[in-house]
């Protein structure tokens, strides 16, 4: 017996990765920044925890007026979620009359909130390199969703080619997940003056070391923005808590230090590609703040328990096109040197 509405019966929720004692664990899995938040963000959290009687503010203002700014956009270009899943929520109950589509291979959530919310989803396959064609797209109506760089490949996308895109169909809401851009290549950011049917989604999670926090953000033009706080507003008004707008606030005035982790990210990444290659993996050229990879001389799933083991916990993804391959999240760089040494030993033991 269920309790539940019959619609909701054959949902599949997502599967987060799992979250783990740190001290006895090397945390890889989920794309978290390694490094904890600056000083000042968390004194800012400190402070706003006296107020905590009083409800959030639902303008948000303290991360509104300078992340509009940072962005160079308005302020009513912005909407702010609890953490980017939610703005894509909104997305997808809100703005997919005729369908969303995305590629088979990207995260996971739009799966799920096409389940969730009854979408027509139809799904794309990318590339058999892993590579993302828009033109595949153009035959498709509705609105279309990708992460560039995509996840779990990391796999960037030029600005010309999502540019084409969007001009060849104004009638049709093109979203860009931006989660890792920061790592990557150009935002899309600086184009929604130009195109009203472009959506562009961000996150402090990534870059910015608030995951906990829970703090994302859709950029477009003024009337999606409003159409989207419309339903925030139907929905949770106080949807970002103080202390999240306090952290929020002080992150973005510590864009030296916010900066400074990208490129020791950056670097770290990319000697652990060198280091990976080295070890005869396979991997895409990744952009985002992890690597995607796959040894032909041993099976995912295996590689992922024999780390597991040595308290070294990646992603590994149990789908068809990906299920030989580790997502692995770019930590720091004695993390990824102890990684390095144990895949070393792994590998060394399948040989003997
Ligand atoms: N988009 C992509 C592509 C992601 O990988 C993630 C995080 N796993 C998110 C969005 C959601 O991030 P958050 O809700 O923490 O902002």
């Amino acid at each position: 017996m269920t309790f539940l509405n019959q619609k909701f019966q054959e949902l599949v929720p997502y599967t987060p990765g799992e979250q783990v004692d740190e001290e006895s664990f090397i945390k890889l899995n989920t794309n978290e920044s390694p490094y904890p938040p600056a000083p000042s963000v968390q004194a800012a959290v400190a402070e706003a925890s006296q107020t905590l009687n009083r409800y959030s503010d639902i303008a948000v203002e303290a991360v509104a007026k300078p992340l509009a700014e940072y962005l160079g956009v308005e302020q009513n270009q912005l909407f702010l979620g609890n953490g980017s899943d939610e703005v894509l929520s909104y997305l997808f109950q809100g703005f997919t009359e005729k369908g969303i589509a995305f590629p088979d291979v990207t995260y996971g959530f739009y799966q799920v909130y096409s389940g969730l919310y009854h979408v027509d989803a139809t799904v794309v396959p990318l590339k058999e390199d892993f590579s993302l064609e828009l033109t595949d797209y153009d035959a498709l109506s509705g609105t279309v969703i990708f992460a560039n760089p995509n996840a779990p490949t990391g796999i960037y996308l030029s600005q010309t080619e999502i540019c084409a895109f969007i001009e060849k169909h104004p009638e049709r809401l093109v979203i860009v997940d931006e989660a890792y851009i920061d790592f990557s290549g150009e935002s899309m950011v600086s184009l929604i003056n130009r195109y009203k049917n472009l959506l562009v989604v961000g996150t402090f999670s990534k870059s910015r070391q608030l995951a906990g926090a829970r703090l994302g953000f859709g950029v477009g033009n003024a009337a999606l923005i409003a159409d989207m706080n419309r339903l925030r507003f139907s929905l949770n008004p106080y949807n970002i808590n103080s202390l999240t707008q306090a952290a929020g606030g002080a992150v973005l005035q510590e864009q030296a230090y916010v900066n400074e982790k990208i490129q020791e990210t950056i670097q770290v990444r990319e000697w652990t590609k060198q280091e990976l290659t080295a070890l005869g993996f396979e991997q895409t050229d990744s952009q985002g703040n992890f690597l995607f990879a796959r040894h032909p001389k041993m099976a995912g799933e295996a590689l992922f328990q024999a780390l597991r083991e040595r308290k070294i916990l990646v992603r590994w993804f149990n789908q068809p096109r990906t299920k030989e391959y580790l997502r692995i999240t770019v930590g720091t760089q004695e993390q990824m040197e102890q990684l390095a040494a144990a895949l070393r030993s792994i590998l060394e033991e399948v040989k003997a």
